[in-house]
């Protein structure tokens, strides 16, 4: 055997497994193969003047590479089981929140000593969450920001690179299953090993699809989740994100008992572009760094669809939403919230008027085109329902960006030890569609690193 444990993806899953077994079991032979470039290569070409669009690189510097799809990320590690994933449907829910305490532990030694966790821990907000039809979830919140989060990455990869083999640009094509490991198949060479964690994340998904069905892994998909961000002036959710950084608030629809949910809150953040596969979709970025600090919090507020046979493509129904508002918009669309109120688009005279900044130059339009109306009513509810615990939110010149998509992997079968039916090939992180976020793929990582280190 080549290897020992061959991690394909370097992701917080892949990095987190790595690191646990070079500590572990430092006389293991592991190998971790990664699409994309090392932390320090990752660029991405739109510099927004000579590069304005998606050039559709080979592989894309803002999803793939050491770090995987969180590089360059708020970096917010959501210590929980409330959401992020369903990690503790497998591993049990203590042992779930033990092993993100433990992950940390570990950015906190490898700089991110002096960030702040917030703690919704005995918060007089949930009392007032309660009184307005809204739920306030339970959680810890490590925010490391956007450059925080960049120092910790590069810090475990100096510490990990002389006692892991790291493969650069090098995706695995294939994984075949041999008598006694696996065999890792890249285009130019293979190497084998007597155990495989896949990590691929979001990016990887549908080659993690080819996997499971060459190894008749059985598989389940049918969610996505679809809204907008909103942007308002930060002072309007200051006594919420001063407290608590980040909180998850659910609000159940009066017309159509959809929930509907604030998620990835970014307090005196920016609006971003988010590009996957050409599809230009919005995210929400924050800094430490008091200098880069706006004037605005932004937030996303999405619902999610369930669907039901025989249609089986969530993704699909989720890309082609989002295609429809680069369609109108060239790119993602920006519009008052009075406007949609009024059922009439934003148009540019009327972002250029409005009190509220925006932090993204989006094209001004109608969000009604694009979202399906059970969606955006269900969003318009909402936000008189938050106007009730932040007055304000319902102005007519909050920002609404569209669209924003959380796309979900597939689910792969996999047991207590997120080990597949195959002995000692494992799925951990988001290409698993057990986690989807950085302290449940990462805690997956550990997860599973410890078992082989007990196993090996
Ligand atoms: C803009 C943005 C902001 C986010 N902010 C947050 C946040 O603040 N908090 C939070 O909890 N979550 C956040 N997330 C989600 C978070 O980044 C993911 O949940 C997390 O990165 C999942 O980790 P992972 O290791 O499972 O997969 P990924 O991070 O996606 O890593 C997978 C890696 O596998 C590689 N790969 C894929 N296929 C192959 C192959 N065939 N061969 C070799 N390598 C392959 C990819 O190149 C990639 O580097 C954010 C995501 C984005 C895009």
């Amino acid at each position: 055997m080549n290897f020992d444990v061959v991690i394909i993806g370097a992701g917080p899953g892949g990095i987190f497994a790595a690191w646990q077994l070079m500590h572990k079991r430092p006389d293991l032979k592991v190998a971790v193969y990664e699409a994309g470039q090392p932390l320090h290569r990752r660029k991405c070409p739109i510099d927004g003047k000579k590069v304005r669009n998606c050039i559709r690189c080979k592989t894309c510097a803002i999803m793939n590479g050491f770090g995987g799809a969180g590089a360059f990320s708020d970096g917010k590690y959501n210590i929980t089981n409330d959401f992020g994933g369903t990690l503790h449907e497998y591993i049990g829910r203590d042992k779930a929140v033990e092993l993100m305490h433990y992950v940390d532990d570990i950015n906190m030694a490898h700089g991110g000593e002096g960030t702040t966790m917030y703690s919704t821990a005995g918060t007089s907000l949930k009392k007032l969450c309660m009184q307005n039809k809204l739920t306030l979830l339970d959680a810890s919140v490590r925010h490391l920001g956007t450059d925080i989060n960049y120092v910790v990455l590069e810090n475990l990869y100096s510490e990990m690179k002389d006692r892991v083999e790291f493969r650069f640009m090098t995706p695995v094509e294939k994984v075949e299953k041999l008598d006694n490991g696996y065999r890792v198949v890249c285009a130019d060479h293979s190497a084998l090993c007597r155990a495989c964690i896949v990590s691929v994340g979001r990016s990887g998904s549908k080659w993690m699809e080819t996997v499971c069905r060459d190894l008749d892994i059985p598989t389940k998909s049918n969610r996505v989740d679809l809204g907008v961000r909103v942007e308002l002036p930060a002072v309007i959710f200051s006594h919420i994100t001063d407290e608590l950084y980040e909180s998850k608030i659910v609000y159940r629809t009066e017309m159509f008992e959809d929930n509907v949910r604030t998620f990835c809150m970014n307090p005196r953040g920016i609006v971003v572009n988010e590009n996957t596969n050409g599809i230009i979709t919005v995210n929400g970025h924050s800094f430490e760094d008091e200098s880069r600090k706006t004037e605005n919090t932004n937030f996303a507020l999405l619902v999610s669809k369930h669907f039901s046979e025989p249609f089986k493509d969530s993704n699909g129904y989720g890309e082609s939403i989002a295609r429809l508002s680069n369609m109108l918009g060239g790119g993602a669309i920006v519009q008052r919230f009075g406007d949609l109120e009024r059922g009439r688009r934003s148009n540019e005279k009327r972002i250029a008027e409005c009190t509220v900044r925006p932090t993204l130059a989006a094209t001004p339009g109608d969000l009604s085109l694009v979202l399906p109306k059970r969606i955006l009513d269900g969003i318009i509810e909402m936000i008189h329902a938050l106007d009730k615990i932040a007055p304000g939110t319902a102005n007519d010149d909050t920002l609404l960006y569209g669209v924003e998509v959380k796309f979900y992997n597939m689910e792969v079968q996999l047991d207590e030890n997120l080990e597949t039916c195959h002995r000692n090939l494992y799925v951990i992180g988001d290409g698993s569609g057990v986690t989807h976020s950085l302290s449940h793929a990462s805690a997956s990582g550990v997860f599973v690193a410890d078992r082989l280190s007990g196993l090996l």
